[in-house]
């Protein structure tokens, strides 16, 4: 849509909006804000004097869920798996199908992306999130939501905001400084608002800072809305306002929706607070008026949602799901390259573990975003498919060629799973034993890791050759595992999330008491480990990761040469770079590769992590193909937040630019300056 055709379409939608606010009684109003039918828990009141019907959500985000739509959909990679495959590209096509599945159930808003920074592994809904890094996160989720958006389906941006853990989530406040607020919890819904134009964004269930976002005219107010300019709706988490009565205070924060019933927004509270004058209804006007533009954006109240973009095609989803998959599972240790693995010379492989038949789309497992997909390949069915009879399949290591153990998690609670943290940063102990056992029958073992978040490994990493994290791979999960396993497909994934060795390393966990996580008992969780999150923490403290962030192997090798810089000054935020770098390939296959582009800059007046990712492009070469590559740096991504300005600033000095193919690495670097704006 050309830029004069969408300013044609805001106005109209303006304008009809305005002629339907005017029409609404009162009372219609104050249904409007809640859901009082009763019939389903992700529908809105429908006023059916007006022809406004109820609007239909769904959960995601790894496909449209089960228990929100009673249908079978595809069931994609979790989100930390898409992430995984560091390709803008990719994630624009997830949406796509998923807003196109949606808008096939006949549901107009998808209740996705979650957008919430790892700040711990052991956070149940890692799985659902993108990244510990916040320009990952944005880089990944703005295409998905434009995806959604242009099947005429909201995205809804979740949960706005510091919804890091699980543990006592509802009660619990998030003590966060302005800074680490803004510079890390905050970013990547600024971005996401602003370059992709979410129609919705929920809130969260903790507090922060002692207050529900609800009730946070600074948070959603003058940040969300006046600073950011979001023009969608705010909707509540599922029964998050359930402690608050103040009905006042959520309309003039601007809350629109309250799900999936009323507890602020009761109609007596509402009449009882407007006869107090508590609220005006302008200020009223204003969070129906944001919450009705989705009726015409979607095009159900002009009954179009149907005639909205009918492209493409939902029976490629299962393939899209698989490319997924294959892009985003991550090799992370394979010594002596005993992948890919060559069916010629085998005849026997032993295959065991707990996940190597486990079918995980199940209604409900794993919280609201399960999705139970028509067929789902586990790792057994696809090795087997693979392997055509030609090989033995057996279950006596000491017996075979090859052992493949698939470990790891699941979505029971106390694993990956919403409403409760993984109790253990360890894989369960008879895992564990089963690994070294097969290692001590079997020197060619090989762990493929099912789950959502990082695992300890310090107990048995060093016994195998070869892991690989295929996360929660999808339907065709079995597929896409069996194909990297035997080299038709050449491995690409880089880890979103830093693996650290010990639950300790890791920055929530280092304090000796339980302040930073899970809180204190006054359910206070301190974020004291400040901006230094993820990769931060690590690289700024010196601590070794297990795997660090960015990293991933290939069957190929890749060699960085000739770095260049296309200006040495930057002077205010808005400019731009370009890094410029050759990359050969030079082993024996095709393979994909992410150049990864950090910004160090340690010489300035404020602390700032040791490196912070600024850019990143995920490029294919054929063997002993050289190619020249540009990727843009914005001087926004280098910027810091003032908190005695308030805002975002660049900090004068020199600042490093670091290319290479993980956050820990070999580092080719060009060194510019950056003025004070
Ligand atoms: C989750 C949300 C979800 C909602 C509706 C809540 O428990 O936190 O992510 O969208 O339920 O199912």
């Amino acid at each position: 849509m050309s830029i004069t055709s969408a300013k044609r379409k805001d106005v109209d939608i303006h304008l009809k909006v305005e002629q339907l606010v005017k029409e609404l009684t009162l009372e219609e109003k104050f249904l409007l804000l809640s859901n009082y039918n009763k019939r389903s828990a992700f529908s809105s009141t429908p006023i059916g004097r007006l022809g406004i019907p109820s609007l239909e959500m769904t959960d995601g985000p790894l496909g449209v869920s089960w228990h929100s739509s009673n249908r079978r959909s595809t069931r994609f990679p979790a989100t930390i798996c898409l992430s995984a495959t560091w390709d803008r590209n990719l994630s624009q096509l997830m949406g796509e199908a998923i807003g196109r599945e949606a808008r096939e159930a006949g549901k107009q808003l998808l209740l996705a992306p979650g957008v919430n920074i790892h700040r711990t592994p052991l956070n149940g809904r890692t799985f659902e999130y993108m990244s510990e890094d916040p320009y990952l996160t944005k880089e990944i989720a703005v295409p998905y939501v434009r995806g959604v958006q242009n099947q005429g389906v909201g995205a809804c941006l979740k949960h706005f905001a510091a919804n890091n853990q699980e543990t006592n989530r509802r009660i619990s406040s998030s003590e966060i400084d302005e800074r680490t607020l803004h510079e890390i919890y905050l970013r990547p819904f600024k971005e996401i608002v602003q370059e992709a134009k979410p129609w919705s964004v929920m809130g969260s269930y903790n507090k922060i800072n002692g207050k529900y976002v609800y009730e946070n005219t600074h948070l959603l107010r003058r940040i969300l809305m006046e600073e950011w300019g979001f023009d969608g709706f705010v909707v509540t988490d599922w029964d998050a306002t359930e402690y608050m009565h103040d009905a006042a205070i959520c309309i003039k924060s601007g809350l629109s929706l309250e799900m999936p019933r009323p507890h602020c927004y009761t109609l007596e509270l509402l009449r009882a607070s407007f006869e107090k004058g508590e609220f005006t209804e302008s200020m009223l006007d204003d969070v129906v008026r944001r919450f009705l533009r989705i009726f015409f954006l979607t095009g159900i109240l002009d009954q179009k949602q149907n005639a909205h973009n009918k492209s493409g095609d939902s029976t490629q989803h299962p393939s899209l799901a698989r490319r997924i998959a294959e892009e985003g599972i991550v090799l992370l240790k394979n010594d002596r390259g005993l992948l890919p693995l060559n069916l010629q010379k085998m005849r026997r492989i032993a295959l065991l573990g707990p996940n190597l038949d486990v079918k995980f789309g199940r209604p409900q497992y794993g919280g609201s975003s399960a999705v139970v997909p028509p067929y789902e390949i586990t790792p057994l069915q696809g090795i087997r498919e693979r392997c055509e009879k030609k090989i033995n399949l057996v279950n006596d290591p000491s017996k075979a060629d090859v052992a493949i153990i698939v470990a790891g998690l699941n979505h029971d609670k106390g694993m990956d799973s919403e409403s409760e943290d993984r109790k253990s940063f360890d894989l369960p102990q008879d895992q564990v034993e089963l690994i070294k056992r097969t290692a001590q029958d079997n020197a060619d073992t090989i762990v493929i890791l099912i789950s959502g978040s990082p695992i300890g490994m310090e107990q048995w990493s060093r016994n195998v050759p070869t892991i690989l994290e295929a996360w929660y791979p999808g339907m065709e999960g079995g597929r896409a595992i069996a194909n990297i396993l035997f080299g038709d497909v050449n491995p690409s994934g880089k880890l979103p999330i830093t693996f650290p060795r010990r639950l300790e390393d890791s920055p929530a966990h280092s304090g000796k008491d339980n302040r930073a996580y899970p809180g204190d008992e006054n359910l206070k969780v301190y974020y004291e480990e400040g901006i230094n999150v993820g990769y931060r923490f690590f690289d700024t403290m010196n601590i070794e990761p297990n795997f660090p962030f960015g990293f991933g192997m290939s069957y190929t090798r890749f060699e960085y040469q000739r770095l260049r810089v296309s200006r040495k000054k930057i002077k205010n935020m808005k400019d731009h770079l370009v890094v410029s770098i050759d990359v050969t390939n030079s082993g024996p296959v095709n393979g994909s590769e992410v150049i990864q582009v950090y910004a160090s800059q340690n010489q300035s007046e404020v602390q700032r992590p040791l490196r912070e990712l600024v850019g990143f492009e995920k490029i294919m070469l054929k063997p002993r193909q050289t190619s020249s590559f540009s990727i843009a740096v914005q001087a926004k991504d280098i910027a810091y937040y003032d908190s005695e300005k308030h805002r975002w600033r660049l900090a004068a000095g020199e600042v490093e630019l670091q290319v290479g193919s993980s956050s820990r690495c070999d580092f080719l670097s060009e060194t510019m300056v950056c003025y004070e704006d």
